[in-house]
């Protein structure tokens, strides 16, 4: 189980869906979340922030390290680990992915009934064309899919 939860940024003009994979590490982890519209007001610091796209996460690497080590995990928390193996990451590609998701599969819903195999084929060129979009626009996660 992995739980799911939706973040707003610093700024509270956009937010995330976060995946916390395993259930390994706690929303409070994440230290503070910024948008492309509120990413200046982020003191960087590589030790402790991911940079994806004009957002920005911001780890308590600490909290996470001690938090690796009960589950004897050995990996280093860097920021890069948290976010690449899911712990603490987009839910999806990129912070607006579940509801991009979720509005397609409502846009083809109707497709069902009256074809389901045009469904399926739909459903699969729209997501493929979107995560080339992604990979294209530099998001890190689009990148290895
Ligand atoms: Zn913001």
């Amino acid at each position: 189980m992995c739980r799911n939860e939706r973040r707003f940024c610093r700024c509270g003009r956009n937010s995330a869906f976060l995946l916390f994979r395993d259930n390994l590490l706690y929303p409070e982890i994440l230290l503070n979340l910024y948008c492309p519209l509120c990413q200046d007001r982020a003191l960087w610091d590589e030790a402790i922030m991911l940079r994806d796209c004009g957002w920005i996460l911001e780890y308590d690497i600490p909290g996470a390290q001690a938090l690796l080590r009960q589950q004897g995990l050995k990996g280093p928390a860097t920021p890069e680990f948290l976010f690449d193996e899911g712990y603490l990451s987009w839910q999806g590609l990129s912070p607006g992915d579940q509801e991009m998701n979720a509005a397609l599969h409502r846009r083809l819903a109707p497709l069902i009934e009256q074809d389901l195999a045009r469904y399926l084929e739909a459903m699969k060129g729209e997501w493929l064309r979107h995560v080339a979009e992604l990979k294209a626009a530099g998001w890190r996660k689009a990148q290895s899919a």
